[in-house]
């Protein structure tokens, strides 16, 4: 571990711009977001999360996979730049493990996802305090870890100074060329800022989900769980963990390309089949099937759960509905 002051931290993120496209949060029109980085000045260090993760880096909201014209297939244009996203918190990184599950570790292997995951060096940063709606200590997340990505940072704002940590291999390389102060405070300083987390509460306290939603897959309660959800999508589309995306032909049939968008479960349309069957004909079976995705089918396939407690659907629900509800409604 190495510790720098904010300058030398700055100059490093300039330096490593000969290279990569620096992405990192500032303030936009909407909050704290991810954005290119052109002036330096504009990071933000010490916000608890950004308002959208940063999935739409490695898994973009509207990607072409290829186009075609007059019989002619062109490949999609590769990115030129390998980029380099900074602050991304515990919650968002571990949503990558639901990401590199289905697109990289089962076959077939989602080239355009691990295309930019392979040039993309991930820096995770510790969060300086939970928001009231965080909660992925119910995941085993310790919101000031700087274990997890290519290379981990703890902003101290009282010393404006970085703890560094090189993670990955590639992570190391690139901070072994930085100068250090004394790190022998670290443990101090986290445990400073472990008091800004006492609200993040463990909904879930290691009890066997997969066990007890499977005696509730038909729960009465679920009746009433749904009202209120008009269908938005917004949900999934802020959610880190979401994944599910739709193909299409966009142009002529002679010229155009094929897209893949992000898509939602929580769209009527989803699960329509060709025939007009849908076997999720209210949104009471599609709000369901999001929950469960999240705290039962992942659980019982791959041993993950599909949420990182980052708390964006229940800020972004224009109808207010809470998932910590419903998980406090079945355990
Ligand atoms: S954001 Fe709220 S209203 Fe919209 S689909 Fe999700 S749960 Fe339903
Ligand atoms: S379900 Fe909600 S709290 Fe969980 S990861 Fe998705 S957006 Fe965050």
């Amino acid at each position: 571990m190495k510790k720098v002051t904010k300058t030398e931290f700055i100059n490093f993120l300039k330096k490593q711009s000969e290279t990569f496209d620096i992405i990192a949060p500032i303030k936009g029109d909407k909050g704290i977001d991810y954005d290119i980085i052109t002036d330096f000045d504009k990071i933000i260090f010490d916000h608890v999360n950004t308002d959208r993760s940063f999935k739409r880096f490695l898994f973009p909201q509207s990607q072409t996979l290829f186009e075609f014209k007059e019989g002619v297939i062109t490949e999609a244009k590769k990115q030129n730049k390998k980029k380099f996203i900074v602050g991304i918190r515990n919650c968002d990184i571990n949503s990558l493990k639901v990401f590199d599950y289905n697109f990289i570790e089962k076959e077939p292997v989602d080239t355009f996802y691990k295309e930019l995951r392979d040039n993309t060096i991930l820096i995770t940063a510790a969060c300086p305090a939970s928001n009231s709606t965080c909660f992925c200590t119910s995941f085993k997340i310790d919101p000031l870890s700087i274990g997890h990505g290519d290379i981990g940072i703890l902003f101290d704002k009282e010393e404006d100074s970085f703890y560094i940590q090189g993670n990955s291999s590639a992570g190391k390389d690139i901070v072994d060329g930085l100068s250090t102060k004394d790190t022998s405070d670290f443990d101090q300083k986290k445990e400073k800022y472990k008091k800004n987390h006492e609200k993040n509460r463990d909904l879930i306290k290691d009890k066997n989900l997969v066990e007890i939603f499977q005696s509730k897959l038909e729960d009465e309660k679920w009746g009433e769980i749904f009202k209120g959800c008009i269908g938005c999508g917004v949900c999934t589309f802020y959610c880190p963990t979401c994944y599910c995306f739709d193909i299409e032909e966009q142009g002529k049939f002679w010229n155009g390309k094929r897209v893949r968008n992000w898509d939602s479960c929580m769209f009527p349309i989803y699960s329509k089949e060709t025939t007009g069957h849908n076997p999720r004909p209210t949104q009471k079976e599609r709000y369901r099937n999001r929950v469960l995705h999240k705290f039962y089918y992942q659980l019982k396939h791959n041993n993950e759960y599909g949420c990182v407690g980052c708390g964006r659907c229940i800020t972004n629900c224009p109808t207010n509905i809470d998932i910590r509800n419903i998980i406090k409604t079945f355990i």
